[in-house]
């Protein structure tokens, strides 16, 4: 398990394991937010917060949600809005000391269009 917490520390994020790559994505959001994202089975991610220190931003198809700490504002996750046993959890690698994560190979996702990566 690895942990980080945002930077005024009311919350706090488990992963499982170091990402294999991390993605850079030029979304609408994305690209206002800045994170690099790592992803995992929602279930296997553990984010624990003070009661009342989570914000939470749903837009368009209103299937995803982005968290922030509503404190500090540093954006830790995006979960979805209805959990399944297979849904996927995006972790902002960002809050992350950086040899925690070590070095990993980034990825520039083109969410903006065409959904491809833009290194292949
Ligand atoms: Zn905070």
């Amino acid at each position: 398990m690895l942990a980080a917490t945002c930077h005024c520390g009311s919350v706090r994020i488990e992963i499982p394991r170091r990402p294999r790559t991390l993605t850079n994505c030029n979304c609408s959001i994305c690209r206002r937010y800045g994170p690099l994202w790592a992803y995992y089975q929602a279930a296997a991610v553990r984010v624990t917060a003070e009661p009342g220190s989570l914000a939470r931003y749903v837009w368009g198809d209103r299937s995803l949600a982005f968290v922030r700490c509503a404190n500090c504002g540093c954006v830790t996750h995006w979960e979805p809005v209805q959990r399944t046993a297979a849904s996927r959890m995006g972790v902002n690698a960002r809050n992350f000391e950086p040899d925690v994560i070590g070095h990993v190979k980034i990825r520039r996702l083109d969410g903006a269009s065409t959904w491809k990566f833009l290194d292949e």
